[in-house]
């Protein structure tokens, strides 16, 4: 079969999924320069391609600009079509950034945070998926048996990973019955996150190829363990020097460090409707699934929304350049770029406010009277997207974590999402969205 390459240029919009439009490669050279066009509304298109609400209507054009340094060419070596796709920017017409373009946004919380304060993020995202095609074997939580079973899926998606630049570190047969997972190196966070994207398409790409049928929604089945994405976070300065770890401060956290976490997590309960934002997302982020249902700073604890990670202790261990924490309220039914970007505008605020650090909860937040948690400073994370919805729109400073038209047309496209899942049993909005992410 004769077939001209067609390269794509993508965006991840507020749905959390990639969507975009392509051309033949021959014409790359010019789309570079000009890009394609777009339209505002797409960004209300929901994750199952419906409209419920839009403020844009029909109305109005955009430019999605390719980025080459994204440029993605995957060949499997099967004789199917290699991938191939760029990631975009969207622009206004005279060329000014969108503000609700996702990857703008991220850039530009960056930028904020490198002016005001020198610091760099450097950030990893873990990313957990469903292999629905996995022949079902009980008891096969971290068993070789089960990468057995994965054939030729688990050489594939590192192949791709690789051949896509996306750094891949390991791939792991989580706990859950047909539950995987896999890390990536970590990387400036601009980066990191445009790898995050990248990453999840190359799992889908590889999937196809081979029959198979992933999803990384946040809960795949009610009585399963959920899919979380985990977003490992760390500063270095100017200069490159690693600047997160005190080792004189009780939690080892740097005076900045902790700031920037203390940001997050006071303002988790209203962001989590962003960083979480399905109405599956609300079925994992329950006590005792080692996601987290609190807005708390544990020591290595995989139940806290931000884990202190453990460190090489051996003696002469550069433990300062190792150290990081985790965010671990986090779903893939987020975009990452909206996802890093609220994560570091929420902590910067923390920063600007000169917050201390929080004080580890050392114990299971959810045994706590209502007193401790209040001594700690932790409340339970909503508990349905409604209500997360609900937070955000009644948070002060919604409009500073998503400024300008972005805030309304958030909670316009949420709501008509959760609209089309009322009524629904929580087996079937798992259903809905496992289909779909
Ligand atoms: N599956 C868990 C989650 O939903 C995470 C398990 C782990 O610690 O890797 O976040
Ligand atoms: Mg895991």
């Amino acid at each position: 079969m004769h077939r001209v390459p067609l390269i794509m240029v993508v965006t991840s919009d507020l749905a959390g999924q990639v969507r975009g439009k392509g051309f033949p490669a021959s014409e790359r050279d010019e789309r570079l320069l000009k890009g394609v066009g777009y339209t505002f509304t797409n960004h209300m298109i929901n994750c199952w391609g419906q409209i419920p609400a839009t403020p844009w209507g029909p109305l109005g054009d955009l430019v999605l600009m390719p980025d080459a340094a994204t440029a993605v060419e995957v060949d499997f070596g099967d004789g199917s079509m290699a991938e191939r796709f760029m990631l975009g920017d969207l622009f206004r017409m005279d060329g000014a950034p969108w503000d609700c373009c996702l990857r703008h946004y991220l850039r530009s919380a960056l930028r904020e945070l490198e002016s005001e304060t020198g610091l760099q993020l450097i950030a990893a995202f873990e990313h957990e998926f469903h292999d629905g095609g996995l022949e079902k074997r009980e008891g096969d939580s971290y068993s070789l048996d089960k990468v057995r079973r994965g054939g030729d899926f688990p050489g594939a998606v590192l192949h791709a990973l690789q051949a896509a630049g996306a750094e891949p570190e390991t791939f792991l047969p989580e706990f859950g019955r047909s539950q995987f997972e896999f890390t990536v190196k970590p990387a400036p966070a601009m980066v990191a996150a445009d790898r995050a994207i990248i990453a999840r398409e190359m799992v889908r790409a590889a999937a196809r190829r081979l029959g198979r049928d992933v999803s990384f929604s946040p809960q795949v089945d009610p009585a399963g363990p959920g899919n979380g994405v985990h977003i490992h976070m760390s500063f270095q300065d100017r200069e490159g020097r690693p600047v997160s770890h005190d080792p004189t401060q009780p939690s080892n956290l740097s005076g900045v460090m902790g700031s920037f976490v203390a940001g997050i997590l006071k303002r988790l309960p209203a962001m989590v409707a962003v960083t979480a934002p399905s109405a599956a997302s609300y079925q994992r982020l329950k006590p005792h699934s080692w996601s987290s249902a609190y807005n708390n700073l544990g020591w290595r604890d995989r139940e806290a929304a931000i884990r202190i990670c453990p460190g090489p202790e051996t003696p002469g261990a550069d433990v300062a350049s190792a150290f990081n924490v985790e965010f671990r309220a986090g779903d893939a039914a987020a975009s990452p770029w909206l996802q890093l970007g609220i994560l570091v505008r929420a902590g910067l605020e923390g920063i600007r406010e000169g917050l201390a650090t929080p004080q580890p909860v050392s114990s299971d937040p959810d045994a706590m009277s209502d007193s401790e948690r209040r001594r700690y400073g932790v409340e339970r994370l909503p508990v349905s997207l409604g209500e997360a919805l609900d937070r955000l729109e009644r948070a002060s400073d919604a409009g500073t974590l998503l400024p300008g038209e972005f805030l309304e047309a958030y909670i316009m496209h949420k709501r008509g999402e959760l609209e089309a899942v009322s009524g629904l049993t929580p087996e079937e909005i798992c259903r809905r969205y496992g289909d779909v992410y």
